[in-house]
């Protein structure tokens, strides 16, 4: 039981429920969440067909995925530890008009009552908010039916994301709240590899997405030094 409860950091929890108010303001605080959000729905879509799948999104907070991934014809579950965003999350169904499921409980809690029911598990920038990164990936796997997918979302380790995301993106450009992140938790390909392999996962993809500074407009690509996505298959 140990693990399942204490894989929370309760500051970051805490921090999540502050700004709830604002997750659906496409200029507010989650405005990067919003923006990065067609991309990571195109990446997902060039890679599974998910009209008809059983989504869960783990770390959903406001519902910013998960809602596209019902729009895009999917019955999708999103759980968070915290409560802000969940109500948000709710609320923003009577705007959309769509149905999804949100509760709250950790992925681990999760994993532990639903093994193998999900066809895909989507896990976007909840990573680097754990004490224990290894655990979430490890529950992601139990979760997702042999022969699914998962989608993880991260930042790497490296001076270039210290420079862009914390510097840049929290406290010169304020495209981020003050503290969204800590370097020390983000997250290196090379742990996700390692991690991922030690779950049974099959790596099929590792894509950078880039922020330019300049057109203030964001793309993927190869280079995986700041934002990077990732596709696993679970293959038994
Ligand atoms: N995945 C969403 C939201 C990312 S923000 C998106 O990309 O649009 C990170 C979310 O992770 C927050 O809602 C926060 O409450 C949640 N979170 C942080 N630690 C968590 C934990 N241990 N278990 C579940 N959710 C957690």
């Amino acid at each position: 039981m140990g693990k399942t409860l204490t894989n929370i950091d309760p500051d970051e929890i805490e921090k999540f429920n502050r700004i709830s108010d604002h997750w659906w303001d496409l200029s507010g605080e989650m405005k990067s969440l919003h923006d990065i959000n067609p991309l990571r729905m195109g990446y997902i879509k060039s890679r599974r067909t998910l009209d008809g799948l059983n989504i869960l999104d783990v770390g959903c907070g406001g519902g910013i995925l998960s809602e596209a991934l019902a729009f895009a014809g999917a019955h999708v579950t999103g759980i968070d530890m915290a409560l802000s965003p969940l109500r948000s999350a709710r609320a923003h169904l009577n705007v959309s008009g769509l149905k999804i499921d949100y509760q709250q409980s950790t992925v681990e809690n999760w994993a532990e009552n639903n093994p193998n029911s999900y066809d895909v598990v989507t896990c976007m920038e909840l990573i680097e908010h754990v004490p224990d990164p290894f655990s979430v990936v490890k529950s992601c796997a139990r979760l997702i039916k042999p022969g699914g997918d998962i989608f993880f979302a991260t930042i790497n380790r490296t001076l270039k994301a210290f420079i862009y995301i914390i510097i840049g993106g929290e406290y010169i450009l304020k495209i981020l709240p003050r503290k969204t992140h800590q370097f020390d938790r983000f997250i290196k390909p090379s742990e996700m590899d390692r991690w991922s392999k030690q779950a049974g996962l099959i790596r099929m993809d590792f894509t950078g997405m880039h922020y330019n500074l300049i057109t203030k407009k964001y793309r993927l690509g190869g280079d995986l030094s700041v934002n990077y996505l990732m596709h696993f298959k679970k293959t038994i």
